[in-house]
Parts: structure tokens; C-alpha cells; sequence
């Protein structure tokens, strides 16, 4: 019997696609990759013309396809965010007060751009189905995150601080074509900030439309009223600091990220 390799996928980037590759993998599919080593070889004329083609068998097209759409982006973010070394284990005291054995340091992504950018192409796809002329961040983290998208996107950006503990858009931009809004963060909790910045937002009279967020630390249960989208959503494991098991047992406690206020 022949059985017909189907493409449900394509990638310009070998390490998008050895992730993806893997995951399929992982849930039971035999998957090929076309064109790799001829894109290793000439990657900088080759990735766009020739991309890398993910292939499994006809019968398991739907299948595959439809789980690389659902999970595909939560599991790259993962292997992203693990490649960059931002997974840290250990005692933290996060802004919140409360201890975690883990923590994200989202700066191990940042120092990597090109990282950067396929974590917000991927951003940039999930929110090209809203209707929003402007991409806001608040500083610093975001930044680059929010920077990136409307590039990608050709959005206008722009980004907010915190003025006298009050969010505020930098002072200088234009907001004048400002008229509806897509507001990125890089990794939520509480949801705080974002808070912040959509009345920020709502005060100069702009329509905020949805959030985008690199990790929901929250496990999908933040709340705006609005539309979330997240590259990827975890639950981390959180103790009041009488009842952490990792302070009991003695383990120094770091204080990560401490300019981050109010995440
Ligand atoms: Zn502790």
C-alpha cells in the first residue's frame, strides 16, 4: 500500500520546526521534515523560497493539523522559553508576596532577538483577526514585545510608564490616530498592570479591543472583559510565605526582577 506524505506545515526557522516536530511526535504521529538540510546549507537565500515542509501521512492530516494548531504555539513558547534558559527553578519571592519554586525570566528572552521575534510573530498572528490601528506596551519588559508586533503587524506603537505610581502613555507620542487598541504584556499573574493600562488607554478615549500576553501565569483565569490571547498558559505553584515548604526546609529566597512593580 502507498501512503501519501501530506505538508500541514511550513517553517523558514529549523529550530520552529524540530519543536513542532516533536511535539507531534510526542503525541504518536510519524512526522517528516522536507528540506532542512538544504535550508541549513543556504539558510539566509533558501528559508523563504524553500521552506521547511512538516509531513505526516494523508490519513492523519486532520488530526495532526488541528492539534499543531491548538497546542503548537503553547509548546514552541515552552521550548523557547527553555532553550533561552528563562525557566528558573528555585525559592522566589514574587511581587505578589507570595514563594514559588518557579520563575520566568522573561529577560533571557528579550537578550535573544531573533527568539523575540518568533515568539511575536506568533503573537501577531493570533491578534491579526482583531480590528486595532495601535499596539501598547507598558515599559519596560514590553517594550520590545509590543514594538515588534505592530512591526510585524504595520501598526502604530506605543508604550506607557509609571509617572508618580499613576500609568501613563510616554509623554511625546501622537495619539491623535489613535482610535482602537491592542494592549501586550509579557507575563501576567494578576493582571495588574494590564488593568492599568486599559483605563489608561480608556481615558484618552481609545477602544481597547483585546490583550495579548506571552505567558498567563494565572492558568487562564484573569479576567479583563475583554479578549485574551496567550501564547502560552501555566499554573505555577504558589505558597504564603508561613506555609512554604521551601523556606521550612531552609533554601535561600531570591527576589527576582524587583523593578517589576505590580504584576
Ligand atoms: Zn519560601
Amino acid at each position: 500500500m502507498v501512503r501519501n506524505l501530506v505538508t500541514i506545515a511550513e517553517f523558514t526557522d529549523s529550530f520552529e520546526a524540530e519543536v513542532a516536530k516533536s511535539f507531534l511526535e510526542e503525541a504518536g504521529f510519524e512526522v517528516f521534515l522536507q528540506n532542512e538540510r538544504f535550508q541549513s546549507m543556504y539558510s539566509s537565500i533558501a528559508g523563504d523560497m524553500y521552506p521547511i515542509e512538516l509531513q505526516v501521512y494523508a490519513e492523519f492530516e486532520a488530526e495532526a493539523s488541528g492539534l499543531l494548531n491548538d497546542q503548537g504555539d503553547s509548546y514552541l513558547t515552552n521550548a523557547i522559553l527553555q532553550e533561552e534558559g528563562a525557566l528558573l527553578e528555585g525559592h522566589f519571592l514574587l511581587t505578589s508576596g507570595n514563594h514559588s519554586n518557579r520563575y520566568i525570566e522573561k529577560i533571557r528572552v528579550l537578550q535573544n532577538p531573533q527568539a523575540t521575534h518568533n515568539l511575536c510573530e506568533k503573537l501577531a498572528h493570533r491578534l491579526a483577526v482583531y480590528d486595532f490601528d495601535t499596539v501598547i506596551g507598558p515599559a519596560y519588559g514590553a517594550i520590545v514585545l509590543a514594538f515588534e508586533v505592530a512591526r510585524i503587524l504595520e501598526k502604530q506603537f506605543v508604550f506607557t510608564q509609571r509617572k508618580d505610581e499613576k500609568m501613563v502613555f510616554r509623554s511625546g507620542f501622537d495619539l491623535s490616530n489613535t482610535k482602537k487598541a491592542v494592549i501586550i504584556e509579557d507575563i501576567v499573574s494578576t493582571g495588574g498592570s494590564v488593568s492599568e493600562v486599559v483605563n489608561c488607554a480608556r481615558d484618552k478615549g481609545i477602544d481597547v479591543v483585546a490583550i495579548g500576553l506571552l505567558v498567563d501565569r494565572s492558568g487562564g483565569k484573569l479576567d479583563f472583559g475583554l479578549p485574551v490571547e496567550s501564547l502560552l498558559s501555566i499554573e505555577v505553584p504558589l505558597w504564603r510565605p508561613e506555609e512554604c515548604d521551601l523556606c521550612k526546609q531552609g533554601l535561600h529566597l531570591v527576589k527576582p526582577g524587583s523593578s517589576d512593580k505590580g504584576k
